[in-house]
């Protein structure tokens, strides 16, 4: 069942009297599971459209869309495809107690993947859901391999019921749908000789696979550590190394590395990053893979922008994984904008230290490390460690921190956003300064 969530005022929703918690039955006799079936099936510029007000009384519109008038509706939240396998390293278990609840939900969904790019593993697809992928031209999926042998893939995602993936992604490969891919390195089990068929099967799919990431696993101070562990410097090395085979192949035979070891591998191999140019259009850099190179490119672009902010005293709080990278970046900032900025790398106490991504950080460590500088004018902090409502990890919300902070604070995702006063309303001045 799909429910309305909003209606924006002067949109086609509106004139037709849709109000939030409508219920959506139908399209042209067709039942709507659930956002997909809504999007699609209301594309067209006529349709007939049954529904259930929120007093209970069943409708049926003729709906003809002007051109360019939007429907103006969102929808209440999918329910989200729960996850079938058990990963060792799985980030539910790396969880601390007493976080939001949906932090604890396993999400294993192909239609958030198509959506948002979140990374599925296609191993709880029904016959159904094959045939919306094809129907709907989900494309392209971001898909979690780990492995292309069943057997260890099997292993990986503890799941001894996961269908061989070479042939799933050959048959929707078939049917006209493309895949970004990751493996998630587990020193020991799908490493070396592994990784190094991974990636020849992959390869040898042609180019429906458009781009295949090796991602170092991430645990936390709660994670299984009796079971799995974090790669070695050697073992990261080892892997670019396969990477970097992989790449120079794909760079000779079809113009493009194709190949990317993520930042944090090169980070664990003590390896330096290929340039911004290696990446081209960074298609997988939400996951990590060449998001600093975008970052200093985003940066490059943006310099004039900066101009307004020379001689400010400007803070960036970071993740530890962003630490030793961070230098090289705001020295970019600093020469194009005049400002000094600084540093600040927090250890991440909710998780562990061993959790190193700035969007895990709660807000009580933000709170903590900037509540006592007031020798700061701004502090850019990162944009992802707040969910859709604005809340930090542990439930702090944005504007109850920048309340207790003695400087503008801003949400940033790469810099060019918050410094260059564009903002996207993520901007927050809690004296009435700036913004
Ligand atoms: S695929 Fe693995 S890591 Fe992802 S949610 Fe499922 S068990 Fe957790």
């Amino acid at each position: 069942m799909i429910r309305v969530h909003t209606v924006a005022p002067g949109s086609l929703g509106a004139a037709l009297g849709l109000a939030p918690k409508t219920e959506l039955l139908a399209i042209n006799g067709t039942p709507l599971e659930d956002f997909l079936d809504w999007e699609f099936l209301s594309a067209d510029e006529h349709f007939m459209l049954h529904v259930r007000s929120p007093g209970g009384e069943e409708i049926e519109y003729d709906v003809q869309r002007p051109e360019g008038w939007p429907m103006g509706i969102t929808l209440e939240p999918p329910r989200i495809r729960r996850c079938g396998n058990h990963c060792d390293f799985c980030f539910v278990d790396g969880n601390p107690e007493n976080l939001r609840r949906p932090l604890y939900i396993r999400d294993d969904d192909y239609r958030l993947s198509f959506r948002y790019g979140n990374f599925a593993t296609l191993t709880n697809l029904k016959p159904w859901d094959l045939d919306r992928i094809v129907a709907y031209r989900l494309s392209p999926l971001y898909v979690s391999v780990h492995a292309t042998d069943p057997v260890v893939r099997r292993w990986v995602l503890r799941n001894p019921e996961a269908p061989a993936i070479v042939p799933q992604l050959a048959g929707l490969a078939g049917q006209g749908i493309r895949f970004h891919t990751q493996v998630v390195l587990v020193p020991g089990v799908n490493d070396g000789a592994v990784l190094e068929q991974t990636l020849d099967d992959l390869y040898g799919l042609g180019p429906a696979i458009l781009s295949v990431s090796v991602v170092p696993v991430a645990l936390t101070e709660f994670s299984k550590h009796d079971v799995v562990r974090q790669p070695t410097g050697a073992e990261c090395r080892a892997a670019l190394a396969a990477v970097a085979g992989t790449a120079g192949r794909a760079v000779a035979e079809r113009g493009r590395p194709w190949c990317y070891g993520a930042d944090d591998l090169y980070l664990q191999a003590g390896e330096p990053l290929p340039p911004a140019e290696w990446y081209g259009d960074f298609e997988q850099r939400e996951n990590g893979v060449g998001a600093v190179r975008y970052l200093e490119t985003r940066i490059a672009e943006a310099r004039d922008g900066f101009k307004a902010l020379g001689g400010r005293r400007i803070a960036v709080v970071t993740g530890a994984a962003m630490g030793p990278l961070m230098p090289q970046v705001l020295e970019g900032l600093a020469r194009a904008s005049g400002a000094s900025f600084e540093l600040i790398v927090l250890e991440n106490r909710l998780f562990g230290p061993m959790v190193t991504t700035a969007g895990l950080l709660p807000g009580a460590a933000f709170h903590e490390a900037l509540r006592a500088r007031s020798d700061l004018e701004l502090a850019l902090l990162p944009a992802e460690a707040v969910n859709d409502d604005r809340m930090f990890i542990d439930d702090m919300s944005v504007d109850a921190l920048a309340a207790d902070l003695p400087m503008e604070m801003r949400l940033s995702y790469e810099f060019a956003d918050a410094l260059a006063g564009s903002g996207d309303g993520a901007v927050r001045s809690p004296h009435g300064v700036g913004g």
